[in-house]
């Protein structure tokens, strides 16, 4: 039987043209891009090439963009950098990717509450801004993922940035956008942040590269110093191959965007009406219009999590939960709690998340599989 992915969130396949963009890089043009000689050079053409690709999409200058080893990477180049720069303190809301939220606590940060379905309060936030003012401790940084990657849900930046300028402005703001390139027209976001993350393997290029934009220049201290690439903020050796294949996936991303997002919508409705119309106690986690098109995550009563991976694995069927096993005993995902999940209905989590390789048969394959599943779990 083949494998039914409905696990995009957590990673994507590759698109065809990102590895055929990669493998000449890989296999013939494999220079240092920092060398002096035509070999290098014809590397470091390809990087700058992708940098302009990069930046075009993102809607910022090419010399904004700093190529990173990872999404990981780059939230933590943004927020210990700035740290580092303004000796602030870190903020963010509770339901970040542990990317960012371990960053800010372990820098003794903020964390601010979010709404039902994982949008930051604004209100919160506000009040959280006021009073750190009110106390004298600056802020370094605000850190507002575009889209959760739990649940979907889609926080407006625009409106993060105008809270942050007005109650912190000095602080700068960053934004996780690693699960945002597929749903999110990034030009309308990156206008309002100083700081921006992506990471390759998301959509459709290769795992181990990323991206940290730095609007307007360099504004936070380097984490990794060494060779002085990437001018300086991000030392290393280039993955040329991967900036090079991460770029034609972004382009692609976004070429593709305006036809995906119906495509997808329609797959994913018909995935979760089915579940909902075949299963009793499935919980649609947040309203679809509250999140991307590709995500589908719910609660299902009755089952615990772990156990419905376990039969869906059996059945060649990717999922995922997000639940933690800490010392031994299964914990419900931060983010469902933050957002006030009562905790038995966390423990039934399942997110399924579609993606460019997204078929009619995964989800009829998925329908059929989880239905089966939950149905053996119950009995
Ligand atoms: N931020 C978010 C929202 C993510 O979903 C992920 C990956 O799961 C990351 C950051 C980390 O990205 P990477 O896997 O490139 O380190």
């Amino acid at each position: 039987m083949s494998l039914t992915y409905l696990d995009h969130a957590a990673s994507t396949p590759m698109r065809p043209e990102a590895i055929e963009a990669m493998m000449p890089f890989l296999a013939t043009s494999y220079a240092n891009p920092s060398g002096s000689h035509r070999f290098a050079r014809q590397a470091r053409k390809a990087i700058d090439e992708s940098r302009d690709v990069v930046a075009s999409v993102l809607g910022c200058r090419p010399n904004d963009v700093v190529f990173t080893g990872c999404g990981t990477e780059s939230d933590n180049m943004a927020i210990t950098g700035a740290i580092a720069r303004s000796s602030g303190v870190a903020v963010c809301p509770a339901d970040e990717h542990h990317a960012v939220l371990e960053v800010v606590e372990h820098h003794s940060g903020v964390v601010v509450g979010v709404d039902a379905v994982g949008r930051v309060d604004l209100d919160a936030l506000a009040t959280t801004l006021d009073d750190l003012a009110g106390r004298d401790v600056a802020v370094a940084i605000v850190s507002v993922m575009t889209v959760n990657n739990e649940v979907g849900s889609i926080n407006d930046l625009a409106a993060v940035s105008r809270v942050v300028r007005r109650h912190a402005p000095g602080a700068l703001v960053h934004t996780d956008a690693v699960q945002a390139p597929s749903w999110v027209d990034l030009r309308e976001v990156t206008p309002h942040v100083d700081l921006l993350a992506l990471s390759g393997h998301k959509f459709g290029g290769p795992k181990g590269v990323g991206v940290l934009v730095e609007r307007g220049g360099p504004k936070i201290d380097p984490l990794i110093i060494g060779g002085g690439q990437e001018r300086e903020r991000r030392s290393g050796t280039h993955n040329v191959a991967g900036i090079v294949a991460m770029a034609t996936a972004l382009k692609s991303t976004d070429d593709e965007r305006a036809t995906e997002i119906p495509r997808l919508t329609s797959l994913r409705d018909g995935l979760v009406d089915g579940l909902v119309g075949g299963l009793d106690g499935v919980i649609e986690t947040i309203p679809r219009e509250d999140k991307v098109a590709g995500s589908a995550h719910v609660c299902i009563s009755g089952i615990e999590s772990e156990s419905l991976l376990f039969l869906l694995d059996e059945a060649d069927v990717c999922a995922s939960a997000a639940s933690a096993c800490a010392s031994g005993a299964m914990e419900p995902s931060h983010v469902l709690a933050a957002m006030g999940v009562d905790r038995s209905v966390a423990m039934g989590a399942l997110r399924l998340s579609l993606g460019h390789a997204s078929t009619d048969a995964d989800v009829d394959r998925g329908i059929e599989a989880i239905t089966a599943a939950v149905t053996r779990l119950r009995r």
